[in-house]
């Protein structure tokens, strides 16, 4: 008897617990930035997994078996495209590019030396505050709303508090860095290319195109600009291999300072950018101790 009603209670918490499973969009996005803000839009309404670990160089990343089968199994995809993650989704058809989103004459091309090179563009669109308010942050939300429909009020209320907190984050760099035209900052990497020179900021950038390693001729070339310059910091990505970087540091007499693009410890967009925010202020604050 006793074991009658305990099956019972079994079978009816079966029951509740099969009826409370809803349909749940399974969304992948390719790099850190994205995940967070999928994480942020969607506020625990769909389930979103991370491709390129944050850490792991985005550039040189090739999917692993488990990465497939995440790719396979999501509903959307949320890539970047402009040639970071198009090679490993070549075969899926559910991928939102976000690039692709942004017009043409608004991206800059890739900074490389190479004439036979077919030249690409700079892919770091997620680090320019006015590509993340007016596209990709725009386009995430539509997508959303347009595969999941049901949930359209909390995505298109979570998108609007977001694009409120990135434009008065956006704010903050344009009073911390309108007063830099023409200064220099000099990167590991050209992944915060758009966000400086939204202020005539020249950037420096050891690599050059990506997969190159630097001459030494180009680092001479930068270390002679900066000190003609007045530079605004070194900045090194935590992905990246600090030798050259740590030559120009030295020999420019000025200490390089961790500017992460992927946010490899951060909880949202907005607070990847606010660390940024701080790193750039304190580079810039050691500048005018100069
Ligand atoms: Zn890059």
């Amino acid at each position: 008897m006793k074991k009658r009603v305990l099956f019972a209670i079994f079978l009816s918490t079966l029951t509740i617990a099969v009826s409370t499973v809803t349909f749940s969009l399974s969304i992948a996005t390719t790099i850190n930035p994205y995940y967070l803000i999928v994480k942020d839009i969607t506020g625990g309404k769909a389930t979103v997994s991370l491709v390129v670990k944050p850490g792991a160089d985005p550039h040189s990343y090739s999917p692993t078996v488990s990465d497939v089968k995440a790719l396979s199994k999501a509903d959307l995809i949320i890539a970047n495209g402009l040639g970071l993650d198009n090679a490993y989704l070549k075969g899926y058809t559910n991928v939102l590019y976000l690039g692709d989103k942004i017009p043409d004459a608004m991206l800059e091309a890739e900074i490389s030396h190479d004439d036979d090179d077919s030249e690409g563009v700079n892919p770091h669109v997620w680090l320019s505050f006015d590509f993340l308010t007016q596209y990709i942050v725009p386009s995430i939300r539509d997508e959303l709303i347009r595969v999941d429909s049901v949930n359209a009020q909390i995505y298109r209320a979570n998108a609007t508090a977001l694009l409120k907190s990135l434009s008065a984050l956006s704010k903050k760099f344009d009073s911390l860095l309108a007063g830099y035209e023409n200064s220099v900052v000099v990167l590991d990497h050209p992944s915060y290319f758009y966000l400086f020179k939204k202020y005539g900021i020249v950037i420096l950038s050891v690599e050059e195109g990506h997969d190159k390693q630097p001459t030494i001729s180009h680092i001479k070339d930068i270390i002679t600009h900066s000190k003609k310059s007045k530079l605004l910091g070194i900045f090194v990505g935590p992905q990246f291999n600090r030798s050259a970087i740590d030559t120009i540091s030295k020999e420019l007499k000025r200490k390089y300072y961790v500017l992460d693009p992927l946010g490899v410890d951060s909880q949202s967009i907005t607070d990847l950018l606010n660390k940024a925010y701080s790193v750039i202020k304190e580079a810039a604050n050691g500048a005018s101790e100069k």
